[in-house]
């Protein structure tokens, strides 16, 4: 209760949207949030908040909010309003009969790097321990999984090395394929201050667009769509050919150097600035730029990760700290910036196909004999889990019957959705768990289950820096809506009853207490792994703020940065450069152009919307930046073909359509069109960006590359 009005009270809690993962006060009087503002005690943010947070308030009480439990009782008939005991005994019913007649592999769970670590948690325990498979997976993986793919190649452990506090102390940033002004707001406010207070820093921004990113830096690279590999491995080269690297570093703290070097031979600049579209001279002023400065700091996000060589892009630019020994001192070192707010939390607790608790790995027998163990069942399963695209491609094709999806929209973000709708439609049972009733995904829900959202809900979460900061419900959820992890749980009892009665092993304990007593069973899984955080615990935090980790046990503060000792968790101590093939002969684009398709879809980010916009897209105020859906080509495209800007346009490709007003942007490179990524149903066609997108994942990260696709652009004609 404040002083100025007794009924007002304020609850600490964080921004539910980016990765930055700002600190904000929650104000509430009774059951409403009447207000937010920035938590000027939260190290990410220090009070600010950008368009979104600031106006999270508005967002709550808002109209398409699931409210109770929704059954249909055959497809194409109207989902009635159930209760929670028929809901979720319906649901048990439904999974337990899918798993006994084709066994564990054929139910799958896709969850969000917009829940909690808690929630999270326990949806890996439910699909490791009870149903006995790895088919989990997150829509993390449309996010990072190929920086975390990266980083594993290249420092052994998917561990982000550096804290904001860098973004001070460097001299040099080179951002890669990140709007920052628009994806991650509050991280460019520190980037601007760091430019005031520094005039000497400089700054690279790579990126295909004239973003205003790119406006505010000292050097932009407008390079071709899919050429970074290209660009990172010619500044290397010339840091190699000008003596720029950190011979010391590279002999005494590295392993595979040579090999790659060998590789590099053919990366001139000369060799690929055609290719990279950006002159040679730029390329080298680039390198020499990050290799003389004194501590030099990359940002990338999904310009990098979205794209079928995303581990390759995310290595080679790990590689120029590798060479230069720009790593484990304040201000240098490679920075990930995550997208959203806890895909961080969800690598920690392995709720990927790939990965299990405490940044195990599925293929590793001992992690898993240590998790069969920590869980109380004889066996986890070893067969590789579904990753997000495979996943709905295996429901689409009957491998996958019923599939239970939490807290995101994959008939929204994932490529190709005219599949992914397929795909939905042929599953035998949909279970869709949302705080939105209204989202494209709801649409397709068998089974529709209300849950709790921001503002709701306790529990912690990740930022890109490795921050767990806490969250506490201000006000209690609408209608039965219910936390995602309670839902998780209770179904999980419901269903361990109905194996146990069918004779199948079911085992795990889903019974906590509360979230503390979740989050407790979690950090202790993560004792003596990289990410240790075994020293925290929800009363912790409460009581000394959001933490870094690693923090063991006993420890009395985090840690701000990873690897200043030279030493790396890859067995031997060093760090890799990992073999990257020669990447000219590599195929840029997940799709050419051609003379049926000449353009080159560019998807990306608006500054005042979110994701599939259920939550931003009611608001008014973020109406205002961009009023509308549009496609952006460069005025001499317009010029060229006889568009006019305004009138609608059909852009297609080679899975689908889209009907949208056409812009003219000189941001825009020619050739090249830019579509946000937002809009889903809204459109003419009722499909968005990723009606476009090309269904094809980077090998080893299992990341979509969403950035690009081939498209026509003409006149829409009506009928
Ligand atoms: Fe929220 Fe990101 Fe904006 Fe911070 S920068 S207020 S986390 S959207």
């Amino acid at each position: 209760t404040t002083e100025s009005s007794p009924a007002l009270r304020e609850t600490r809690s964080v921004c539910c949207y980016c990765g930055t993962g700002c600190g904000v006060i929650i104000e509430h009087e009774g059951d409403r949030i009447v207000g937010v503002r920035g938590d000027r005690t939260h190290p990410a943010n220090f009070g600010r908040l950008c368009t979104k947070g600031s106006t999270l308030h508005l967002t709550t009480g808002a109209a398409g909010r699931a409210r109770h439990p929704e059954m249909r009782d055959a497809r194409g008939a109207a989902r009635r309003r159930v209760g929670w005991d028929l809901a979720l005994d319906t649901a048990a019913g439904r999974f337990a009969d899918v798993i006994r007649r084709h066994g564990p592999d054929a139910v799958a769970f896709y969850v969000s790097g917009q829940l909690l670590t808690e929630d999270y948690y326990v949806f890996n325990k439910l699909a490791r321990a009870l149903v006995g498979t790895n088919n989990i997976d997150s829509n993390s993986r449309l996010c990072m999984s190929s920086a975390v793919a990266g980083y594993k190649a290249t420092l052994g452990a998917d561990s982000v090395p550096c804290s904001y506090e860098d973004l001070a102390a460097a001299d040099h940033l080179l951002i890669a394929g990140s709007n920052t002004a628009w994806a991650h707001p509050i991280v460019f406010r520190r980037i601007e201050d760091a430019k005031k207070a520094n005039p000497a820093l400089t700054i690279t921004v790579v990126d295909p667009r004239r973003t205003e990113t790119a406006e505010f830096a000292d050097l932009h690279l407008q390079i071709a769509p899919g050429s970074d590999l290209l660009l990172y491995n010619a500044m290397l080269h010339v840091l190699l050919w000008e003596d720029l690297v950190d011979r010391d570093f590279i002999r005494d703290h590295t392993g595979g150097f040579d090999a790659l070097r060998s590789q590099l031979a053919e990366c001139s600049p000369g060799n690929v600035a055609a290719a990279c579209g950006v002159p040679a001279e730029r390329i080298a002023e680039a390198a020499r730029r990050f290799g003389q400065s004194r501590a030099a700091l990359s940002l990338w996000c999904q310009g990098l990760n979205q794209s079928h060589h995303g581990t390759a892009n995310s290595a080679a630019l790990i590689h120029l700290h590798l060479a230069t020994g720009q790593i484990g001192r304040p201000g240098a070192g490679p920075f990930s910036l995550t997208g959203q707010p806890n895909a961080m939390g969800g690598r920690e607790v392995g709720a990927m196909a790939n990965l299990l608790p405490g940044h195990r790995e599925l293929a590793n027998p001992a992690h898993r004999a240590e998790l069969a163990a920590a869980w109380g069942v004889p066996s986890l399963p070893e067969r590789p889990g579904l990753t997000a695209v495979e996943l709905f491609e295996a429901l689409g094709d009957g491998r996958v019957k019923a599939v239970w999806i939490a807290c995101t929209n994959p008939a929204h973000s994932l490529p190709d959705q005219a599949r992914v709708h397929e795909a939905l439609r042929a599953a035998e049972f949909v279970v869709v768990q949302e705080a939105y009733a209204d989202t494209e995904t709801a649409a397709f829900a068998d089974l529709l289950l209300p849950a709790a959202s921001w503002g709701e809900k306790t529990g912690t979460v990740t930022n890109s820096e490795r921050r767990v900061s806490r969250l506490v419900a201000a006000v209690p959820a609408p209608g039965e809506a219910r936390p995602d992890w309670a839902i998780a749980a209770d179904f999980a009892r419901r269903l361990q009853r109905r194996l146990a009665g069918e004779g199948d092993a079911a085992g795990g304990g889903f019974d906590w207490a509360d979230e503390a007593a979740v989050f407790a069973e979690h950090v202790a899984l993560s004792a003596g792994r990289d990410c240790d955080m075994s020293g925290l615990s929800h009363a912790l935090l409460d009581a000394c703020g959001p933490q870094q980790w690693p923090f063991p046990a006993g420890a009395t503060g985090g840690t701000a940065r990873l690897f200043a000792d030279g030493v790396f968790p890859t067995g031997d101590g060093r760090a890799r450069f990992a073999p990257v093939a020669f990447p000219v002969r590599h195929a840029l684009l997940p799709e050419a152009v051609d003379a049926r398709r000449p353009l080159v879809l560019l998807t990306g980010r608006l500054r005042d919307q979110w994701h599939g916009m259920s939550r931003t897209g009611k608001v008014p105020l973020l109406w205002g930046h961009t009023p509308r859906a549009e496609v952006a080509l460069n005025p001499v495209d317009l010029l060229r073909r006889g568009l006019q800007v305004g009138k609608l346009v059909r852009l297609a490709g080679r899975r689908g359509e889209v009907v949208l007003p056409l812009a003219s942007d000189d941001s825009v490179a020619p050739g090249q069109a830019w579509l946000p990524m937002h809009w889903g149903a809204g459109t003419l066609a009722q499909a968005g960006a990723n009606a476009l997108t090309v269904p094809l994942s980077d090998p080893v990260s299992k990341q979509p590359a969403l950035k690009q696709a081939a498209v026509s652009i003409a006149p829409y004609v009506p009928g």
